[in-house]
């Protein structure tokens, strides 16, 4: 096992933990066809140990959800009143403006800018690659208390081409790596909230021991989760400049292997441990993705080009506090002082009318 680890400053560094913690999983065996008993109770023990503050929590880990759900979940309906805080709610924050609390601009762009929050496994553990499930269920909490509503990353992608609206206040959630608790522990929440979320699965580590298996991608998929492609082997893309082939097989041959896997379109990608250059770019695009998404922080605008959408990493270091003071995405100075600007004018209007 890894040492902890004890960030010195939040971002970047992180990408460097994944690569060290997360890689010797890929050299486990694969899962084996029958569940290990011992392992599943364990699990599912901790799990309501760690989740009985919650009784809603509770009852969703223990309920196994069934093998096929028929409908897709709707977004909750626009306009819903923003509740009123909880006890113990950071409310110095509430006040602040939301990313979307404004209708979207007539053009039906982006109306300001829009997170997109980025979690990788959601269970107790020793670094920022972790959120516990307690504090995912608070999080989720806070959300559904505060009128957000989650879209997947093709409604983003559209409502930024002008195609279609976002609903009032939106954000995205995703997950990296298709780890088993994806399924196990974030799917049941998001969907018991009506919530959707983005998970960014690798080819080859679906089905293997601590991952997602493709069935329940599937149900997932079902449910209406958008399962998106985070490469084929989870390779730093950047060292592949020399091997064309090898790059094809990661941007290109990971969606047709998830598309023809579970039967949906794959259109967004994300880049193993946020790296990228030139040459990764161009087999992204050649491959036919339309959105890929960064480790950079930021949020996502009308004008940011859709192969470099920024996200908000969300981790165990996260209070309450902090996780709803990133979701209110801090202006670019630039934006209202370049009004001239015409690509930019229907930010600073929407962003300017109350
Ligand atoms: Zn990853």
């Amino acid at each position: 096992m890894p040492a902890a680890y004890q960030p010195e400053t939040p971002g970047e560094d992180l990408n460097v933990l994944e690569e060290r913690w997360h890689h010797p999983r890929l050299l486990r065996p694969r899962r084996p066809q029958r569940p290990q008993p011992k392992l599943r109770a364990g699990r599912l023990i901790l799990w309501v140990v760690v989740g009985s503050l919650s009784l809603g929590l509770a009852a969703g880990l223990l309920v196994r959800p069934p093998g096929r759900v028929g409908h897709a979940i709707s977004i909750r309906p626009a306009g819903q009143p923003v509740g009123p805080a909880a006890a113990g709610e950071p409310t110095r924050y509430l006040a602040a403006p939301a990313p979307a609390e404004r209708p979207p601009a007539s053009d039906g762009r982006v109306p300001f800018a829009v997170p997109i929050l980025m979690y990788h496994e959601i269970a107790v553990g020793p670094n920022d690659l972790y959120v516990s499930p307690n504090d995912f269920q608070k999080q989720l909490d806070f959300l559904a208390r505060h009128g957000y509503h989650t879209v997947t990353l093709t409604e983003l992608l559209s409502a930024v081409q002008g195609r279609s609206t976002l609903p009032p206040r939106p954000l995205v959630i995703s997950f990296d790596d298709g780890y088993d608790n994806a399924y196990r522990v974030a799917y049941p929440m998001l969907k018991k909230h009506g919530f959707r979320g983005v998970f960014f699965v690798f080819v080859k580590g679906v089905g293997r021991r601590g991952y997602v298996t493709w069935a329940e991608l599937r149900e997932m998929t079902q449910a209406g989760m958008e399962i998106e492609a985070h490469t084929w082997s989870h390779p730093d893309l950047t060292r592949l400049a020399g091997n064309p082939a090898r790059l094809r097989v990661e941007t290109a041959g990971a969606r047709a292997e998830l598309e023809g896997r579970l039967g949906v379109a794959v259109r967004c990608l994300a880049y193993p441990y946020g790296r990228y250059n030139a040459a990764v770019l161009a087999a992204v695009r050649q491959a036919g993705y339309e959105v890929a998404v960064t480790t950079a922080y930021g949020y996502v605008r009308a004008t940011t080009d859709p192969l470099l959408w920024p996200r908000v990493r969300i981790g165990r270091s996260d209070s309450l506090a902090s996780f709803a003071a990133k979701l209110v995405p801090r202006p670019e100075p630039k934006e209202s002082a370049r009004a001239d600007r015409p690509e930019r004018t229907p930010l600073v209007a929407a962003s300017s009318q109350s």
